[in-house]
């Protein structure tokens, strides 16, 4: 058992991490760890939270159903909160799971719902007086994107209610299911992004939920997206008695449900359907990641309600992750943009879970030694959601001393540099800024999506260009010829536009944009952000010394200290200046010309009627002040639209100045 503070310590860290995985899952689509390791880390802080709770845990990831949304869709408070499921890992928890909820229900015995679990998105459909109205992501179970358009392009999904004579149509209802994409047309989807020299998706899920967040619903036309509906929220009009009623129904008015769901009378058939589905996963046509179990009798799911952020009468049983055996031939190092060298597992190709797999990360060499793999080894990699497998154990009993023990090399495999390992990190390190196969990733992340966003920049023309010697760092794109191009097989006249167009249209980028795409060690997205609201221009930014940096809130001197060597760098600074004298010129707009609202916290909730939500928020930055996703204690005021959300509520409870919006345009003098 813990002490009470190193569980603090340990709480406060988990909460962190979680935070950060949710964003890159959530909102960026690019998640890092596979989601057993997401929900074993999810697991020890319930865990401890439960032993020792304190004063945030209710802003703790443990209380969030999943995370805000993106501000770019406006945001859509859904009707009846989308909660998530408690989860199970093992046939235990699934019995302890019906002996809890019987002893709540005072009952014998309970009869259920059981559903294949679909690895897909989450979304609430809304239709008043049969027609489909509004469609959005789950967000935060709460508030979600609204992402109509997008849903309209699915072909399967209704847009009414089919009428039938034995069934009443709704004057309203919310209809909950899952977007997703079949596995066939996934493979061909990513085939087709290689192809283009676009990011291939990481699977199926990630591919649903970032077609089904374009901007352009014509591009989520495009996608081979499906949909199953599973359930439903606020109703008006029909009443129904269970949970299976509720699916026969949402069949008849023309909903797609999956036809392997079905009733099971007590938790032993639900054991057995949770064995027979896992069973027939590798065949089915799409992914699925457990079973869901659901109370059927709608008065026994009332009797049972909600515990803090799931239903008390739903559980996901989750699949255990898929494993397989195969021998590591050989361990290769992966040099990355920073330099970072990662040791990589290639394998006689093997089926796991109905992927074929050759590679597997082996992290960095204190994995390698904790779990002493050796190249020949027979190895136990799994692979669990994600497509990056990693190796779990090595089989001794298979060695038969050919084995080779792994040794990191004193010498950069790409560039023969020396490799450091920098104190208190557990990478090694080519430092060598000149190193080739740094410098191809340093150029493929300035020209990728999230940066200066270059189209028809991805990796395999990053490497070309630079293989060809047209390129040495990000700065020389702006100086390529077209007549460079044409020599490169592959480019032929109308790519070669294509590319230079994409570049030059490249050249006047958001500042945060920009700083993010430069690549300085530690400096995400969200830091990006913060550097350019606060110096305003790329000249502040390079005089800044760390006591500058260090003082604005979000910036540590780890970052800071990153950011001055960065610019001192010989190297850098000329690239720099080849930036410029290109007339790479970074666009600024959000300059504070005012300041009348300095240090104020906003939050809007409903719909404005004198101006967007990103009008709105651009317009308190301007004066200085700032736009929080949610109520918070900072926040100053809440400023109330037509039909306002649960954060009304929230500001209710917390005693927050609610004002409403020609209150809010008289307070910044409009
Ligand atoms: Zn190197």
């Amino acid at each position: 058992m813990m002490d009470k503070d190193s569980a603090a310590k340990r709480i406060h860290e988990l909460r962190t991490v979680l935070e950060h995985h949710n964003r890159r899952y959530y909102q960026q689509d690019a998640p890092e760890i596979s989601d057993a390791e997401y929900d074993q880390l999810m697991r020890e802080l319930q865990d401890l939270e439960a032993v020792y709770p304190d004063d945030d845990l209710a802003s703790s990831p443990t209380q969030r159903v999943g995370s805000a949304p993106l501000s770019r869709f406006a945001p859509f408070s859904h009707p009846q909160a989308m909660l998530s499921l408690a989860n199970a890992f093992s046939s235990q928890e699934i019995l302890d799971f019906d002996s809890r909820i019987r002893r709540l229900a005072n009952q014998d015995r309970m009869d259920y719902v059981a559903e294949p679990k679909l690895d897909g998105l989450a979304v609430n459909l809304i239709y008043e007086g049969g027609f489909f109205r509004h469609g959005a992501t789950r967000g935060d179970g709460f508030t979600g994107e609204d992402v109509t358009q997008n849903l309209k392009t699915i072909s399967s999904m209704p847009l009414r209610i089919k009428q039938i004579e034995s069934l009443v149509v709704p004057e309203f209802i919310e209809v909950r299911g899952e977007v997703y994409m079949e596995k066939k047309p996934f493979a061909k989807l990513n085939r087709r992004r290689e192809e283009n020299d676009e990011e291939p998706f990481a699977n199926p899920r990630n591919a649903a939920a970032g077609s089904l967040r374009q901007l352009d619903p014509k591009v989520t036309a495009r996608r081979p997206l499906n949909i199953f509906l599973y359930g439903i929220g606020t109703v008006r009009g029909i009443h129904f008695t269970s949970h299976w009623e509720i699916l026969q129904a949402l069949a008849q008015w023309g909903f797609p449900v999956n036809p392997l769901i079905c009733q099971a009378e007590d938790i032993t058939a639900c054991i057995d359907y949770f064995g027979h589905i896992h069973s027939i996963r590798p065949g089915l046509p799409y992914e699925i990641d457990g079973v869901v179990l659901k109370v059927n009798k709608l008065s026994g799911q009332e009797t049972l309600g909600n515990v803090s952020r799931s239903p008390r009468w739903a559980l996901a049983c989750k699949f255990p992750p898929e494993q397989a055996t195969t021998l590591i031939r050989d361990i290769l190092l992966q040099v990355g943009r920073t330099g970072t060298l990662t040791p990589v597992a290639i394998m006689e190709p093997v089926s796991v879970g109905g992927v074929m797999v050759s590679r597997a990360t082996l992290h960095n060499e204190d994995e390698i030694i904790k779990k002493d793999i050796r190249i020949g080894d027979t190895a136990v990699i799994q692979r669990a959601g994600d497509v990056i497998p990693e190796v779990i154990k090595i089989m001794e009993a298979k060695r038969n001393g050919q084995e080779k023990i792994f040794r990191m090399p004193s010498r950069c495999p790409e560039c023969g540099s020396e490799i450091v390992r920098l104190q208190g990190e557990a990478a090694h390190r080519c430092i060598n800024l000149s190193c080739p196969a740094q410098i191809k990733e340093h150029i493929r992340h300035f020209a990728s999506r999230g940066a200066m966003d270059i189209e028809g920049l991805g990796e395999k023309v990053s490497a070309q260009l630079f293989d060809a010697k047209l390129i040495n760092d990000p700065a020389d794109l702006y100086f390529l010829k077209k007549e460079q191009l044409l020599g490169l097989d592959r480019q032929a006249n109308k790519s070669a536009e294509k590319l230079l167009d994409a570049i030059e249209r490249s050249k006047t980028p958001p500042l945060d944009k920009f700083i993010f795409a430069l690549g300085i060690r530690h400096v995400g997205e969200q830091t990006a952000k913060i550097l350019a609201g606060h110096f305003g221009s790329m000249e502040n930014l390079m005089k800044a010394n760390t006591d500058d940096l260090t003082a604005l809130n979000e910036i540590g001197p780890e970052i800071a200290q990153s950011i001055v060597e960065f610019f001192a760098e010989d190297k850098n600074r000329k690239v720099m200046g080849k930036f410029h004298l290109a007339g790479l010129s970074p666009q600024f707009h959000n300059q504070v010309t005012d300041t009348i609202l300095k240090g104020k916290a906003f939050v809007f909730t409903g719909s404005l009627e004198s101006m967007g939500r990103n009008d709105a928020k651009a317009l308190v930055e301007s004066l200085g002040g700032f736009v929080q996703s949610s109520v918070t204690g900072r926040t100053s005021y809440v400023v109330t639209g037509s039909e306002p959300g649960s954060k009304l509520d929230k500001a209710r409870r917390e005693g927050i100045t609610i004002i409403s919006e020609k209150d809010f345009l008289k307070l910044i003098g409009r």
